[in-house]
């Protein structure tokens, strides 16, 4: 039962109102019996209650009772938490109701009616008050039940278990105050389990337990059951104020009027002997799917005991045996209740002598691989349509099919092996050695070990590391950090900004509270999660070939929705995979990605350092201006460079082009600002300063810093100051000394040649940076823009994809390329670039002869692009819908900075309904969605429309772009199986609402 977390039970299910239930509005009829409720009065009679409804109405055996509904709670708190008028005399009707469907009397001591009273609110929560049973006892009563059933064990039995449950969750007293005189008892009585206690025992323990009730609330345990039951509702009602339950329902903005029920139901005992018993039972395995009951019972035993791990409880299997007759009746309730369900349940029941009652019905929880299960069996079985199964399955479950996740019982038992909490940026779960250096997770790859990369934070020299890496852990940033970002687009689980580990490169080592991990010792991060634990945790891995249910759903799935599915991908690896999963095309290749590989970036570094004055070069010689030697040179290099990347950028887009043969690949041209390419401005500042303090070294032995504190030149300290604030820059040129020190010798003579030349090069290279550095790189030369500065970027780019497409349909595959150009705004930047596009396409036609088709479109995420859609039209055969970026400059945030520092608490605080970043806007960014769309098919009738931001794997998004008409969504790789089952269940939900 561990994986189903009954203890922490009261557990929610995302519950949306029906519409018949926002109809059952109750015209003050404040109390309804069993009779006349049903499952779809979930709202105002509760979770526990409507089923309770349900299964009396389906002819299930349920005591009699009634429930108090949740708008009567809501007046108790309305009226300064006094009961409702009327409420109190409605009650006592009901209870002179159930005396005579029960032939029973409450109070009465010749045959006593004895109730329980049980919170229950539409959605399940922590804090609500537990269920009462036995209630109605007093000293006359447990006599008249003693007579009555001749069992006086019983009748104490129930006598202790009720003081005690009534002391504890009605009157607040702590249960070990219960607890321990009957742990005390057993002791004495050398009782192994409750049930070797006994009857005399028993009753000196209620008697023990009245005490401790009168000393603990000064006031003798009330003997009154009307008294008792009126305690009882009450604490119910308050329990839907209490603390607990108002932090949950705040934490997950579940609202507060929403109340609780409240159940009487006749008591049924399963601690009357052996032919009695107590139990809990899903009616398929909520693990696996399998069709089977799957659950525990407890014979001589009452309410929770089968949970408190009183005694080992039996398998439900072993009631076949035990209880063959009851077992049978079991077994056709269940299936009885799935068919009026339409779904599997979690149900509770007791046996009262051989007679079988049921006690609650509900939906049952179920891990990922058994929802797809159940909903396919149901279909083969009659009980579900195939569009109904497609509903039941979450979308977001789907991920956890694809990814390697931890073992749910090995998590459950390693909580003492907890180390931290990061952001859940990248899901899945990996285990493996902790490294501290993405050359060193290189080596220990290669050495057959799994690697968990560790690092503060992650850059592009990390790469190689997080290529070879299970996992990636860092202490510093956000989901849109760079190790986040990149493990997600290569599928690779990310723990991001774990703010509490301290990561020391030098000792190769963290420290998390008082633990401290050395490289090499192995660590688990869960992304799915955020969890980080220090040692192994086994992993389940997945395989989608092996999924073959999944692959029956997503086949469903295929059938019913409009949208098409394509996938981001930068790589073919990815590509390959995501066709896999049912990737349609690709709907953004990121070029830049491929810059930043380890062998390039060299290469990528000298042609942006030319890059500037070359195309300044270029254009005074078109204009027949003689260029300097120094010109010349710098022009050569530029073109030296920009052909060694057209090589490899032809390869690359060959190896999409092959992977998706037949389907649509769209590349985007080169977005990001030049200087990401190159080192950080404040890196290089800091290697400078060392170099020159190195050199300026007199061979003594000292750190030239040592000596003079001023040999951080003014300049640099001012450059220091500038970038990183006084208080910063204080502690970098504390850092610099002490590195200073710590390098032992000075540089010999021979060392001395080639650190001059290092900082030249550094220095020349910090003069480029200081020159392409922007205030607002978001806003800045990017995108679009920069490639109409810099054109032989996208030159290059271009001849690149038609040379690669060229050459894969020589091999007999179709290429189909789509060139997208980024971040437009005004439809004269459009019309411009693609002047220069079609005359580089032009050329290299008539240098090869050969003409090779492709699509020129546009990705709409500038507002202003967006707002002028149709002019854009003129020169877009499609549009890619950029929601990163459009969300962004929407709301006018830098999501790392949004996130970093206030976005997630507009959320908590409700300024926000949702991160933005994870859900698209519909109001907002989706407006400017909609009005694009509309606008750009009004100038282009077969425009074809897709997005390509996060958004598009996320559920809710992808409804949204059904709703508004895109062709297609493209997202994640691993994202693509989810998508195809949400855009499936948006177009059941559109055809639904039509209907209607
Ligand atoms: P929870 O919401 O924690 O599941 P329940 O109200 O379902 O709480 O009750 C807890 C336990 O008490 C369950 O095992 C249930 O079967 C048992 N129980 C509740 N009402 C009765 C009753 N009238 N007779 C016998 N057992 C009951
Ligand atoms: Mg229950």
């Amino acid at each position: 039962m561990a994986t189903t977390g009954r203890r922490s039970a009261k557990r929610s299910t995302a519950h949306k109102p029906s519409q018949d239930e926002a109809q059952a509005a109750s015209d003050g009829k404040l109390i309804y019996t069993f009779a006349e409720g049903s499952a779809g009065m979930r709202a105002l009679l509760g979770g526990k209650g409507a089923g309770l409804a349900e299964m009396t109405n389906a002819g299930l055996p349920v005591p009699p009772g009634f429930t108090i509904t949740t708008e009567a709670c809501n007046a108790y708190y309305a009226a300064g938490r006094e009961l409702p008028p009327g409420l109190w005399d409605d009650v006592l009707a009901h209870m002179t109701e159930l005396e005579a469907a029960t032939g029973k009397g409450f109070g009465n001591p010749e045959n006593p009616l004895l109730v329980s009273v049980r919170s229950g609110a539409a959605i399940s929560m922590p804090g609500m008050m537990d269920t009462v049973l036995n209630l109605g006892l007093n000293e006359q009563t447990v006599a008249g039940l003693i007579l009555l059933t001749e069992n006086e064990r019983f009748g104490y039995d129930a006598w202790r278990r009720f003081i005690a449950m009534f002391g504890r969750i009605v009157q607040g007293i702590p249960a070990s105050a219960f607890d321990e005189p009957l742990e005390a008892l057993k002791e004495e009585r050398g009782a192994r389990a409750d049930t070797d206690l006994t009857a005399e025992n028993l009753r000196g323990l209620a008697e023990r337990y009245g005490q401790i009730v009168a000393e603990q609330t000064g006031e003798p345990f009330p003997t009154d059951p009307y008294r008792q039951l009126e305690l009882a509702i009450r604490a119910v009602f308050d329990s839907w104020f209490g603390k607990r339950a108002h932090d949950y329902r705040e934490f997950n903005k579940i609202p507060h009027d929403l109340g609780t029920a409240v159940n009487i139901v006749t008591m049924v005992f399963g601690n009357m002997g052996s032919d009695s018993g107590t139990g809990v039972a899903f009616t398929r395995d909520p693990n696996t799917g399998a069709r089977e009951l799957f659950g525990e019972y407890l014979t001589n035993a009452q309410g929770e005991d089968v949970v408190a791990g009183i005694r080992t409880p039996a398998k439900i299997s072993h009631m076949r045996e035990e209880l063959p007759d009851v077992y049978r009746q079991f077994e056709e309730i269940a299936e009885k209740l799935e068919r009026n369900y339409r779904d599997a349940q979690d149900l509770e029941f007791t046996i009262e002598r051989g007679t079988l009652y049921m006690l609650q019905t509900r939906s049952a929880k179920r891990t990922a691989p058994a929802a797809v299960k159940i909903a396919i069996d149901m279909v083969e079985e009659g009980i579900l349509t195939r569009e109904e199964a497609l509903q039941r399955v979450d979308p977001a479950q789907i991920v956890q099919l694809l990814l390697p996740r931890f073992d749910e019982r090995a998590k459950a038992g390693a909580q003492d092996r907890f180390l931290g909490k990061g952001l859940n940026a990248s899901p899945g779960a990996a285990t493996g050695k902790a490294i501290f250096d993405p050359d060193r997770a290189v080596e220990a790859k290669e050495a057959g070990d799994p690697v968990v990369l560790v690092r503060i934070e992650t850059s592009p020299d990390d790469v190689h590391g997080m290529l070879a890496a299970k996992g990636v852990l860092t202490a510093r940033g956000g989901a849109t950090s760079h190790a986040a970002v990149v493990a997600r687009s290569m599928g690779l689980p990310c723990v991001a900004g774990a703010e509490s580990l301290r990561i020391d490169y030098a000792s190769r080592q963290m420290r998390a509270g008082d633990v401290t991990v050395a490289e090499g010792e192995m660590i688990s991060i869960d992304g799915t999660t955020g969890e980080i634990f220090a040692g192994e945790l086994p992993t389940i891995e997945a395989r989608f070939e092996d999924e073959g249910e999944l692959a029956i759903l997503l086949g469903w799935a295929d059938e019913v929705r409009r949208l098409q599915v394509w996938a981001n991908a930068d790589y073919p690896r990815d590509a390959e995979r995501a066709r896999a999963f049912g990737a349609q095309g690709i709907g953004l290749c990121r070029t830049e990605h491929m810059f930043f590989e380890e062998d390039r970036l060299p290469t990528v570094r000298r042609m942006i350092l030319a890059a500037t004055r070359a195309t300044e070069a270029k254009r005074r010689r078109d204009a027949g201006v003689e260029l300097t030697a120094d010109e010349r040179e710098t022009v050569e290099v530029f073109d030296t460079a920009l052909a060694e990347l057209e090589t490899l950028q032809t390869d690359d887009f060959a190896g999409l082009f092959r992977a998706m043969d037949g389907l649509p690949v769209v590349i985007r041209l080169i977005d990001p600002p030049l200087h990401e390419f190159l080192p950080s401005y404040e890196e290089l500042l800091v290697e400078v300063t060392r170099l020159q303090d190195r050199l300026g070294g007199d061979g003594d032995g000292r750190s030239p810093l040592d000596a003079v504190g001023d040999r951080v030149t003014p300049a640099i300290a001012r450059g220091l100051e500038k970038v990183l604030g006084k208080k910063d820059a204080g502690r970098a040129m504390k850092l610099l000394r002490r590195e200073g020190k710590a390098s032992t010798a000075t540089s010999a003579p021979d060392e001395k040649g080639s650190l001059e030349a290092e900082l030249a090069e550094k220095t020349e290279l910090l003069n480029a940076v200081e020159a392409m550095r922007e205030q607002n790189p978001m806003l800045g030369m990017r995108g679009i823009r920069l490639g109409l500065m810099i054109p032989d970027i996208i030159r290059m780019q271009t001849r690149a994809i038609l040379t690669a497409a060229a050459r894969v349909d020589d091999e007999g595959k179709k290429a189909l390329p789509e060139i997208m150009i980024p971040l437009v705004g005004h439809v004269n930047e459009l019309a411009e670039t693609h002047r220069i596009i079609e005359a580089e396409v032009d050329r290299l036609a008539k240098e090869t002869g050969r003409q090779v088709a492709y699509k020129f479109g546009t990705m709409i995420e500038v507002p202003r692009g967006a707002l002028t859609a149709d002019q854009i039209a003129e020169h877009a055969e499609f549009f890619s819908f950029g929601t990163n970026d459009l969300t962004q400059m929407t709301f006018g945030y830098s999501r790392d900075d949004a996130e970093g520092k206030f976005l997630l608490q507009y959320v908590d605080r409700k300024i926000l309904p949702v991160n933005p970043f994870q859900v698209l806007d519909r109001e907002g960014v989706g407006q400017l969605v909609r009005m694009a769309t509309q606008k750009g098919r009004r100038t282009r009738k077969d425009l074809k429309i897709g997005i390509c931001g996060e958004h598009g794997g996320d559920p809710q998004s992808i409804a949204f772009c059904h709703e508004v008409g895109l062709n297609y969504v493209s997202c994640s790789p691993f994202r693509v199986p989810v998508a195809r089952l949400a855009a499936a269940q948006a177009a059941l939900a559109a055809k639904e609402a039509k209907s209607r």
